[in-house]
């Protein structure tokens, strides 16, 4: 049998280091053992998805080294490997439930289930679906459907009883079938769900191996039935542990930058990330610290991944990528890969129209780049107090930015913009009051091109560490005054809300 192990992220963001982990071991299985690596698209949901972020999610994992043998760009015979290309297969599959009694349709509404939803809630259960629609009598559910009354498809799953699957690294997990809810497989608009695309496409693909991350623990049960109701064989399961921040909160970008393209533009090396990430959990049987992917391969055994959270550490990544810049590059490899990282033309490019009308010879040039090269601007909080506004207000006005700049789906000038002027409405000040303040922060000096051409040249992972780092450098904010500015941000939202309804 050829191993198949598979990544199937969602595009619906920038590509995480969470991601590249779990393709990483999925790899490393793989490849240790002579098999494949298929990629695959999970963009059913069709609001969140977009082009853009699947192409960033391509560029991130090539740049890893983690290429793929099937998958979007690189075709082999069980494509498309891009879920809405497969609405039919899944609507095939989804008839077949229906035919052999294993799904039923459901027309209740949401008003429906959200009644429901709070009955149970106030009776002090867990909410889930209650199987009101699960016996329909069949001459009921064709008039609904020939008045085309709008429904989805659920699972049948049984009330008494419980569900027993293995992982590989956990042995036997047991599941009360009361705890499981009644799926819901296709959605109103035709399409499926995760959990239907997910195990369809893992049979049709022939993959042997789902290795992914534990937060899928509590699908398994209906994942197991699904495969049982197709009368398929269960790829073996194996969930790895998340990503921990060093306080072992899960790993988010509101701590921390968690793009892969974060790490790019900060000039680590692609070997020490996928090294670091191969660290995570698992370590060579002589313990050293730094190897490549091929040594990682030549060494990989799954089962000694260890459960414990593993802690993703900015600062001993960086510590790493250290030694793979002083021990591991030739001088040439070193060159080139600096040149790779921040000189070339492409950069020049994008940046020349910035610099054009501000310099008169080249050396006047770093003035303004230097931002650009620095892995964080040296700032003291003696320069933000010269910036004329209060320690609390600066306080404010960076969280909140911080904020207003993570919930943003688009990062660009206008919307980065958008969000420094709300938050200076917000606080009452112009945004003249705030601009020398923002500026320092993103470039480190008073006089910069544009923080907002700036912040797009940073990109949005930059952009906010080194808000966190004006944060920082200035005592950094308390808990209690954390929860107060939360409470207040609500008037940051409020400044849209107002001028939506104008
Ligand atoms: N699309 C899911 C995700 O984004 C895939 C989960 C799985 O590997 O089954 O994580």
């Amino acid at each position: 049998m050829t191993i198949r192990t598979r990544i199937a992220p969602s595009p619906t963001g920038d590509p995480h280091v969470g991601t590249a982990y779990i393709a990483l071991f999925n790899y490393a299985f793989a490849k240790s053992q002579g098999g494949q690596f298929v990629l695959r698209i999970e963009d059913t949901d069709q609001v969140r998805s977009t082009a853009e972020s699947e192409q960033l999610i391509l560029d991130a994992l090539r740049w890893l080294g983690l290429q793929w043998d099937e998958g979007p760009g690189c075709e082999g015979d069980c494509g498309p490997y891009r879920q809405s290309e497969r609405s039919q297969i899944y609507q095939a599959h989804c008839e077949r439930l229906l035919e052999d009694g294993h799904a039923f349709r459901c027309f209740c509404t949401p008003e429906t289930l959200s009644t429901m939803r709070d009955a149970q809630v106030a009776a002090g259960q867990t909410p889930k679906y209650d199987g009101r629609c699960a016996e329909l009598p069949a001459a009921d559910v064709a008039t609904r459907l020939a008045a085309g009354e709008s429904h989805v498809i659920r699972m049948h799953v049984p009330n008494e009883g419980q569900c027993t699957f293995v992982d590989r690294l956990r042995g036997e997990i047991t599941i009360p079938w009361a705890q499981v809810d009644m799926q819901v497989l296709m959605k109103t608009d035709g399409l499926p769900t995760y959990h239907l695309a997910n195990v369809i496409d893992d049979h049709l693909m022939r993959i042997t191996h789902v290795i992914r991350g534990e937060e899928w623990i509590p699908s398994a049960p209906k994942h197991q039935l699904l495969y049982q109701y197709f009368g398929w064989e269960m790829p073996e399961l194996c969930h790895l542990p998340l990503l921990r921040n060093p306080d072992q909160s899960k790993l988010s970008k509101r701590k921390n930058p968690t793009s892969i393209l974060y790490y790019r533009d900060q000039g680590y090396l692609p070997e020490a990330v996928l090294n670091y990430l191969g660290r995570m959990g698992w370590s060579m049987p002589d313990e050293s610290e730094r190897f490549s992917l091929d040594t990682m391969l030549s060494h990989f055994e799954i089962d000694r991944v260890s459960l414990g959270g593993p802690v993703f550490d900015i600062e001993k990544l960086t510590w790493l990528n250290g030694q793979w810049l002083t021990h591991a590059l030739t001088d040439s490899e070193y060159l080139a890969r600096l040149m790779e990282w921040g000189f070339t033309a492409d950069f020049f490019k994008k940046v020349l129209p910035h610099l054009k009308s501000r310099i008169q010879v080249f050396s006047e040039a770093s003035d303004w780049l230097m931002p650009l090269w620095q892995a964080k601007p040296h700032v003291t909080e003696a320069m933000f107090a010269e910036t004329g506004l209060e320690l609390e207000t600066r306080l404010q006005v960076l969280q909140w930015t911080l904020w207003a700049l993570e919930s943003m789906p688009d990062f660009n000038r206008e919307s980065v913009f958008h969000a420094v002027e709300r938050v200076a409405a917000a606080s009452e000040l112009k945004l003249k009051a705030v601009m020398p303040m923002l500026f320092l922060a993103l470039s480190g000096s008073t006089e910069s091109i544009s923080a907002f051409d700036l912040a797009v040249l940073l990109g949005p992972d930059r952009t906010r560490a080194r808000i966190r780092h004006a944060l920082e450098v200035q005592g950094g904010v308390s808990k209690k005054a954390l929860k107060r500015l939360e409470k207040g941000y609500q008037a940051v939202l409020a400044v849209d809300k107002n001028r939506d309804s104008h």
